[in-house]
């Protein structure tokens, strides 16, 4: 089963709003939370998102990772 490393949050039992996979083991909660880290202070780590996400991304046209992270924010404040 999928388990976020971050907060633990499992495809039964997601986080209080609702959330969805952005990474293999990193649910859309955490992602931002680790988005704003990295505003704040970029020699953070920027969140890494998954490989089959950046390939449903490249069918709608989009090419670059940063551009990638950019829809998925505005996708997170919809979600959310
Ligand atoms: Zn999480
Ligand atoms: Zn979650």
């Amino acid at each position: 089963m999928r388990i976020c490393r971050k907060c633990g949050c499992t495809d039964n039992r997601a986080c209080h709003g609702g959330c969805f996979w952005i990474g293999l083991d990193l649910c859309s909660s955490c992602y931002q939370i680790l988005l704003e880290k990295h505003k704040e202070d970029p020699t953070e780590e920027p969140p890494s998102i998954s490989k089959e996400l950046i390939y449903l991304l490249k069918t709608d046209g989009i090419n670059s990772k940063q551009k990638a992270i950019e829809i998925l924010q505005n996708l997170i404040i919809y979600e959310i």
